[in-house]
């Protein structure tokens, strides 16, 4: 039996964050600009989606370990919407008896009736996008939700019956002071998730802060936002670090902190170069093939070109070889629509910088075979790498350079 994951993306939110480039249609947007009903049409494309893809891919027989519905704002959609895609997908698909079922959640837009609701489908973890609990600097990110929404949005899952719950927070939004921070911390921590997951704010291209940044006209109210620099948030990094050990959380990941036995599978999948199966507009699939070729598949980032996609009676990806070093060019060029088959060069690349992520590393004499000693020495003498019980990972400072790391040792 082939094992699985499925990611499904909901492409609406309540509204856009400054900060974000996700691909999301803010609700009120979708009205004004389609005619139909879109949002309640949505699972019938994905349904169609998973149909094309079974064939194509022979996935027929798999068993389905996770399942992840991320965004935009999952929580925005109706109970009937999960309904029919979790019913769809027990019937076509063995899910695992212990599968992990995730949705992400935001706290203005859930509340207990559709926790329940949840659950009864088979949901058994929460990411819920808290990001800080302060005020001003939720304003100024453009969330609308408050710490009260926060609060009331945990209770509420736990007394629905979850009892894997994931904290979202963001770590240098314009705004959180060194003293904020630390109240962000504590709260998180007086909270006691199962999962904590902490992003260092990065400005991307796409997201309001990016134009803001690049010109200080463009943010819509009189005072622009004062962002917070890289030394800073490396700071604030290590300090979340440290507090977050004590409290024995493992960092399993750059990203990621767990309690014992509560890892994301979902993402370890991921770093583990396990297959997946991504739906919905800018959705990505990793498949391994029976003739040993590994495809990344990327969906285009546009709804409306994604439903024309989707309904094509002849719908074919075209397939491409596409060295990672170029990826992202390409993608920009084919509107993000298209099927990489990955070189041998690929692969490698994928195994260093993904098992690189994460605590364990990888094995040492493997990563010298592939990467080449040389570069290896020089970067645990730089003291960007240990080497733990045979196998080499970053450290925390390497964490913080993760991005440089991995272009210096891409082969
Ligand atoms: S951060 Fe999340 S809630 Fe905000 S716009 Fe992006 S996807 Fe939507």
């Amino acid at each position: 039996m082939k094992e699985l994951s499925l990611y499904i993306h909901v492409p609406f939110c309540k509204s856009k964050c400054n900060y974000c480039n996700f691909y999301s249609i803010p609700l009120t947007k979708l009205k004004k600009t389609y005619n139909s009903n879109l949002a309640e049409l949505y699972p019938g494309f994905l349904i169609k989606e998973i149909g094309i893809n079974t064939e194509k891919y022979h996935l027929e027989n798999a068993s389905i370990n996770t399942i992840y519905f991320g965004g935009g704002t999952p929580s925005v959609m109706t109970v009937d919407f999960f309904k029919s895609l979790m019913e769809f997908i027990g019937k076509n698909f063995k899910i695992a008896a212990d599968a992990e079922i995730t949705a992400e959640v935001n706290p203005e837009s859930c509340d207990l009736e559709k926790l329940y609701c949840l659950k009864a489908l088979g949901f058994n973890r929460l990411s819920i996008g808290v990001q800080s609990f302060d005020g001003g600097v939720l304003k100024t990110a453009g969330r609308i939700h408050n710490k009260n929404d926060i609060y009331r949005t945990v209770s509420n899952a736990k007394k629905a019956g979850f009892a894997n719950i994931s904290l979202d927070l963001i770590i240098g939004l314009p705004g959180q002071t060194k003293e904020i921070f630390l109240d962000d911390i504590n709260n998180i921590t007086d909270i006691a998730p199962q999962h904590i997951s902490a992003y260092m704010l990065s400005i991307e291209e796409g997201s309001l802060f990016y134009k803001i940044h690049n010109d200080k006209n463009h943010f819509p109210v009189n005072k622009p936002p004062e962002f917070i620099g890289e030394e800073k948030i490396a700071d604030y990094y290590i300090i979340l670090c440290e507090i977050l050990n004590g409290q024995f959380y493992e960092h399993y990941e750059i990203s990621n902190f767990a309690k014992n036995g509560y890892r994301s599978r979902h993402n370890i999948n991921y770093w583990n170069r396990g297959k997946y199966l991504g739906l919905g507009p800018s959705a990505s699939s990793f498949f391994k093939l029976e003739d040993g070729k590994e495809i990344r598949k990327t969906n285009i980032p546009d709804l409306e070109r994604y439903i024309r996609n989707i309904s094509k009676d002849n719908y074919n990806y075209e397939e491409k070889n596409c060295p990672i070093k170029k990826r992202n060019s390409i993608r920009n060029k084919n509107g993000g629509d298209f099927v990489e088959i990955l070189t041998e060069n690929d692969k490698i690349n994928e195994e260093i910088f993904l098992s690189l992520r994460t605590s364990s590393g990888i094995n040492e004499k493997r990563l010298r075979e592939l990467a080449g000693a040389e570069i290896i020495d020089k970067l645990i003498k730089e003291g960007l790498m240990e080497n733990f019980k045979g196998n080499i990972s970053l450290t925390l400072k390497g964490m913080l350079l993760s991005s440089e790391i991995f272009a210096r040792i891409m082969i």
